[in-house]
């Protein structure tokens, strides 16, 4: 059995869902039933979020106003995909339901003030449910019998509200209790992706770009052949195509460099999505709803070595450089755990690392507490912030097979003024932090000598 996740573009509109409507019963046809994962279309996300931060600002109108906005959108298409017919009232009904209860929601929260992290998730869900819903009722409509299942019955999640992390045995038995038996019938079981619920059924999310996350995490639990995630590009390409022009599909990736290009940035692919499909060995494949004809990119624990240098690149910006100087000798047993635990504390993760003897400069993504750090920090060293930095991530099974491609990508960027750079034991990544305003010029420099085919006379050692 196949999963098969579509994202938010892959579901935005009447003509996206006939697509995947096409793809689902291709798949069918050669692989047997497959179970469907959805986001919400696209931009609800957005919106639902938009309308919470309305309603904190204490603006219930233009909360409610988005919510009508969002069921028009819903109902319309709802109309467009579905005949006249009982289901098609049914589906209409739900939907006008469930937006109905978003409103209520919303209201309630406006009138208490409170927006707390589990009424949000309760908000936010509001998406992947609506569009599970749609789905499902537009592929029974098209010719595939198809059927929703409340996701938040089935994904056993952690009370950690917008950041859930999943109960994986719980998942498996509800997977197995409500999926399979539907699968074995026939019926393609549509869940919307992102959204869980607690032991205790209260919903739950798994944050932003989840869904990819969820496919992974079913196609574990339910043993899957494959897992599908239909996007808007054509797999996995060598750099994100907004920052680089000319970057290229990858035909095959390691499970390895799959996890690094998504940790680093590659927003095609949530990082979390690998780790299921490792335990299990369960290839992922990368592909553009938009063009079904196209291979896309599949990974796997060890596919052949690309002939370029660098497998691809991935960046991040508004990154914050935190500079530790320490007063005392780094070495001094402790002080590590010291700056450590002042992340853990405000619960901010961090990305790159770099020491010398006497400072340690870190990578931080959410600013949210950088107050809060730097307070705390310097009540035992000298404490420096740049913002506006970005971190460029090159990737490759090559940088561990091959001495020296290291030095010839950091020579690549000497005209550059690099703040950090950093290669971890396992030596697959390369990451360099530098000011933002360089981040396009070094990722396109790097891409052209290391990432298209094989590198250019006099760059090789
Ligand atoms: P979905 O809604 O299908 O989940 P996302 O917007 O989350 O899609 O991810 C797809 C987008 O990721 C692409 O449109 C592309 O702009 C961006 N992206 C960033 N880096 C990469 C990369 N290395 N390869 C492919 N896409 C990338
Ligand atoms: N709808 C969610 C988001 O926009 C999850 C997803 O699309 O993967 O973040
Ligand atoms: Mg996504």
């Amino acid at each position: 059995m196949v999963v098969m996740k579509f994202g938010g573009t892959s579901v935005k509109d009447p003509d996206a869902i006939r697509r995947l409507a096409r793809i689902v019963t291709r798949e069918q046809g050669i692989s047997g039933v497959p179970v469907v994962v959805v986001s919400a279309m696209s931009g609800i996300t957005d919106q639902l979020l938009d309308a919470v931060a309305a309603v904190e600002r204490g603006d219930a109108d233009l909360a409610s106003q988005k919510v009508t906005v969002m069921r028009d959108r819903h109902r319309v298409a709802a109309e467009a995909l579905l005949g006249p017919s009982v289901e098609r009232d049914e589906v209409i009904d739900l939907l006008e339901r469930q937006w109905r209860e978003t409103a209520a929601l919303l209201h309630a929260m406006a009138v208490l003030r409170e927006v707390s992290p589990r009424s949000r998730d309760a908000v936010v869900a509001m998406g992947e449910l609506a569009s599970s819903h749609l789905v499902a009722a537009a592929l029974t409509a098209l010719g595939t019998p198809a059927r929703c299942v409340d996701a938040r019955e089935v994904l056993v999640t952690s009370a950690d509200h917008g950041l859930a992390q999943p109960d994986l045995a719980s998942t498996a038995a509800r997977l197995h209790e409500r999926v399979r038996p539907l699968v074995t019938a026939g019926t393609v079981v549509v869940l919307g992706g992102f959204i869980g619920a607690t032991a205790s059924g209260v919903t739950t999310t798994l944050g932003r770009g989840g869904s990819d996350y969820s496919a992974s995490l079913f196609g574990a639990g339910l043993r899957a052949a494959e897992i599908q995630i239909w996007t808007d590009v054509d797999g996995m390409l060598t750099a994100d195509p907004r920052v680089v022009h000319g970057a290229r599909p990858l035909p095959s990736l390691s499970f390895a460099e799959a996890s690094e290009l998504a940790y680093f940035g590659a927003k095609v692919l949530h990082p979390s999505t690998i780790a299921p499909a490792v335990a299990d060995g369960i290839p992922v494949k990368i592909l553009n709803s938009h063009r079904p004809e196209v291979p896309g990119t599949t990974i796997t624990a060890a596919p052949p070595l690309p002939e370029a240098p660098l497998t691809g690149l991935a960046c991040k910006r508004d990154i914050t450089v935190i500079d530790i100087r320490s007063t005392m000798m780094l070495a001094a047993y402790g002080f590590m755990r010291r700056v450590f635990e002042v992340f853990e504390r405000y619960r901010t993760s961090v990305d790159v690392i770099t020491t010398s003897e006497v400072s340690v400069s870190i990578t931080i993504e959410d600013r949210r507490a950088i107050d809060d750090i730097v307070r705390d920090l310097s009540a035992f060293a000298e404490v420096g912030v740049e913002t506006e930095m970005a971190l460029l991530c090159a990737v490759g099974e090559r940088l561990r097979l091959e001495p020296g491609l290291a030095a010839r990508v950091l020579g690549a960027l000497d005209e550059f003024p690099l703040r950090m750079v950093s290669q971890a034991g396992a030596r697959r990544n390369l990451t360099v932090v530098l000011p933002q305003a360089h981040l396009q010029a070094a990722m396109a420099r790097v891409h052209e000598r290391f990432c298209l085919e094989a590198e250019p006379a006099g760059v090789g050692a």
